[in-house]
């Protein structure tokens, strides 16, 4: 589909400042990575997006922002102690383990037998305080889901909203995997960006398919094209313990196509769940003179940084230019990390570097995600900018200051105060004048 490997892509991941393996001096940690300088730009930019569609310009959602540690019994309460749990198996030879589901009757490493299958929770423990007993055990939140349901009461206080209306949350989660692989694919630390949708228990239906379309919208404003995202209606019996109706949307990484993102429909489970453990009324009243109701829960699940997988996937492209070969990022506008790059044509030209600096600023004041470059020639910035996805690269010249004949010669003054804007894309250069520079780049 693209000329992306997972090789090319990580190495250009590292590279350029996308994203580190973590802890990386002391040899790594499994699971983990980071987000350099460019990758926590394009991250954010996915989260803004997706938080400006789905909460700021709607009037049915709800932000919120709830902690990652939570008391013990939420996890209780949701079936998370009980039953979020991957299959393991161990090697009685080498002792390797493995999820039962992703290996055959013998060990991939020695050929060793497995011993028996058991159920290995992907909760990681932690203790709360400094006293250390049962009621100080807690868990780093497996999904940031729990957070919404616990707040559910005071959001519907303080707001009163009517049904439908949903509640948004951005945040960190975690789950001991038992085999992280493929990148940020499969990792013990990531982000969530999740919806839950609240309804009346006869309107899921309608809810779910709004909800798929706008996935689908989603992908489309980030740039993950729809041709490679792909529906799987998860089947009965491998749902999770709280979905009676599940869509997977799969994508084709360059691995295999695999999960990118859930749509599930959680019935009154989890507010059922919480009101009977924790003895508070989670019901609401959605007519007057009718007895309170336990809303129905349609629940979008976008992970973060399978987002950003995906895309970096999407937009990995290798061509030639002007007879060289390159490699460059198609990404949209909207996730690009630098939205443009400013030169100086010459480095060494104090005049050329004053009105460039003079530029930069201007832009940078109304557009952030500006570059500023000076290094080397012209053609290797243009590489260098491609490399990293910048839609556009702005010149300043001899022309910009209104003394063409230090240029080409070429005696023009009406070229005073214009730049070349250069495409990647295409590579093509236009001459465009400096005031219009915000409206082209945004
Ligand atoms: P998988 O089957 O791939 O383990 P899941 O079905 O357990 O995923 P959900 O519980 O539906 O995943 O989580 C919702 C979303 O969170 C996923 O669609 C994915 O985008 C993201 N996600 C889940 N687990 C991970 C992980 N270990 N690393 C990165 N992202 C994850």
């Amino acid at each position: 589909m693209t000329d992306a490997s997972m090789e090319k892509i990580v190495s250009l991941a590292k590279r350029r400042g996308f994203i580190y393996p973590g802890s990386e001096i002391y040899g790594g940690l499994s699971g983990t990575w980071d987000y350099g300088p460019l990758g926590v730009e394009l991250k954010n930019n996915v989260k803004q997006l997706w938080w400006r569609m789905f909460v700021q310009e709607r009037d049915d959602m709800c932000g919120l922002d709830a902690a990652i540690l939570m008391n013990g019994k939420v996890w209780e309460a949701s079936g998370h102690v009980s039953g979020f749990s991957d299959p393991l198996v161990e090697c009685k030879k080498c002792k390797r383990r493995f999820r039962a589901d992703q290996v055959e009757d013998k060990c991939p490493e020695c050929t060793g037998a497995f011993g028996e299958v058991r159920q290995f929770n992907m909760m990681f423990k932690t203790q709360v305080g400094a006293t250390d007993d049962a009621s100080s055990v807690s868990y780093l939140r497996p999904e940031t889901a729990g957070g919404i349901f616990v707040n559910f009461k005071n959001i519907v206080d303080s707001f009163h909203p009517k049904l439908p209306f949903g509640i948004a949350q951005i945040g960190k989660a975690f789950r001991n995997e038992i085999a992280p692989r493929d990148f940020v694919f499969r990792v013990r630390e990531f982000e969530q960006m999740e919806i839950e949708y609240f309804v009346r228990p006869t309107e899921w239906e309608d809810a779910f398919e709004e909800w798929r379309k706008n996935v689908h919208a989603f992908n489309e404003a980030v740039g993950i094209p729809s041709s490679a995202v792909h529906e799987l209606e998860v089947p009965d019996g491998e749902r999770a313990h709280y979905s009676k109706r599940t869509i997977d949307f799969e994508f084709d990484f360059p691995f295999g196509r695999k999960e990118l993102y859930g749509l599930a429909y959680r019935t009154d489970f989890d507010l059922s769940a919480h009101s009977q453990s924790s003895g508070v009324d989670l019901k609401v009243i959605d007519k007057e003179g009718e007895a309170p109701i336990t809303p129905h829960v349609v629940e979008p699940s976008f992970g973060v940084d399978r987002t950003v997988l995906a895309i970096l996937a999407s937009v990995y492209t290798e061509d030639e230019l002007g007879g060289e070969p390159r490699t460059f990022l198609k990404f949209n506008k909207a996730v690009a990390p630098i939205k443009a790059a400013v030169f100086p044509l010459l480095k060494n030209k104090p005049e050329l570097v004053a009105k460039a600096r003079e530029i930069y600023n201007m832009l940078k004041k109304e557009v952030p995600q500006i570059m500023w470059d000076d290094n080397g020639n012209i053609g290797k910035r243009y590489r260098r900018q491609d490399e990293i996805g910048t839609p556009y690269c702005i010149t300043v010249d001899f022309d910009t200051l209104g003394d063409p004949s230090k240029n080409s010669g070429q005696e023009n003054l009406e070229l005073k105060d214009t730049v070349t804007i250069r495409d990647r894309d295409t590579g093509e250069q236009e001459r465009v004048s400096i005031d219009s520079l915000v409206s082209r780049i945004i």
